[in-house]
């Protein structure tokens, strides 16, 4: 275990495109931001699809791992440090922060949190190999993909059968997959569904494989009552079971909501300790996208430069 001597300006734990946007604006404010990548996961989410589409400036959609490699590259050109490690024990409530890995420790002015959240995953076997070529976890990133094309979505609440609603515009037709023979989403929400006509109910359902060689081709429905098996062919799978803040680092240090994300004093990226920001997917439940979340990684780096500058 080593401790850095120097107190940085500022220290980012997480690098997807809040985490390096952050990083872009903290850098060319001559900050010295250090950045902890995480060790497995360096990129963020993107990092687990393939053609992004809706990101400004590429006009041909550019591929998630290429997306992300341009925005470290633009980190790093302007000095800021990136170490591919996972932060495991954070103290943020003093004036100097204290940020730990498993062999060393940081301390920093100002801490910038952009660990993102995760989506809640089915956990199975193909579900990963075919992120990105048919299976998705997001309806506003990849609908598109899916013009005239049967497909289905997983879940029950209000994301899975507003994200249902949504793929109509798209998709010549939805299953909707539901574990039991009732929705948990809002009543308008159900009315909308119903009414639908490209969307169809498959209760008491749910997916035991995820089937297809280099695309899906298929799931294999088992029914919750009989156990009964039975193939649906559909060349795109939504799994809208929700997601989870990564904010286990932080409880007991900031103020979270009852389902775990940071709550920030919006418009400002501000948690409830001085010098500690929050931006990304670890804050918003409602856009999750890579584009808003490297606006409030902006908005966060400007808010620690002021900080910090009111220190000075
Ligand atoms: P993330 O991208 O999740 O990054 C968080 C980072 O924090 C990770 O790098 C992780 O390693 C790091 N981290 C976490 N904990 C620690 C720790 N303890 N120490 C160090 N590092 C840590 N959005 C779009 O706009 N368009 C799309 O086409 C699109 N497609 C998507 C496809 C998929 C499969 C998924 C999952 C998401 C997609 N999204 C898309 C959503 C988009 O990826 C997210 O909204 C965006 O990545 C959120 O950015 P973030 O930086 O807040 O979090």
């Amino acid at each position: 275990m080593s401790t850095s001597t120097e107190t940085r300006n500022v220290i980012i734990i997480g690098s997807g495109p809040t985490g390096y946007t952050a990083a872009v604006y903290a850098a060319r404010a001559s900050l010295n931001p250090l950045v902890f990548e995480g060790s497995v996961t360096a990129g963020g989410a993107l990092m687990n699809t393939t053609e992004v589409e809706n990101f400004p400036g590429f006009r041909d959609g550019i591929m998630g791992p290429a997306l992300m490699d341009e925005m470290r590259a633009q980190a790093e050109r302007f000095g800021a440090e990136l170490v591919a490690d996972d932060v495991v024990e954070v103290d943020l409530t003093g004036d100097v922060k204290v940020v730990k890995t498993a062999t060393d420790t940081y301390t920093a002015r100002s801490v910038i949190l952009a660990t993102g959240s995760g989506y809640r995953k089915l956990g199975l076997p193909r579900e990963d190999e075919l992120s990105g070529r048919g299976v998705s976890w997001c309806a506003t990133c990849d609908g598109f993909f899916f013009r005239e094309q049967a497909i289905a979505v997983v879940g029950g609440g209000d994301s899975a059968v507003e994200e249902a609603t949504f793929l109509t515009r798209f998709a010549s037709k939805v299953y909707l997959i539901h574990r039991r023979d009732e929705l948990r989403a809002s009543k308008i929400m159900q009315e909308r569904a119903f009414a639908d006509p490209k969307l169809e109910m498959v209760w008491n359902s749910e997916v035991a494989e995820i089937n297809g060689a280099d695309k899906l081709e298929s799931i294999t429905l088992r029914d919750t009552r009989t156990g009964e098996q039975r193939d649906l062919p559909v060349t795109g799978l939504f799994i809208a079971i929700g997601h989870d803040p990564r904010s286990e680092l932080l409880t007991g240090q900031v103020d979270l909501d009852d389902d775990g994300y940071v709550l920030v004093d919006h418009p400002s990226t501000k948690t409830n300790l001085p010098g500690v920001f929050a931006a990304g997917d670890l804050v918003d439940h409602h856009y999750r996208q890579a584009i808003t979340a490297a606006g409030t990684g902006c908005a966060a780096a400007l808010d620690a430069e002021r900080f910090i500058a009111a220190l000075d």
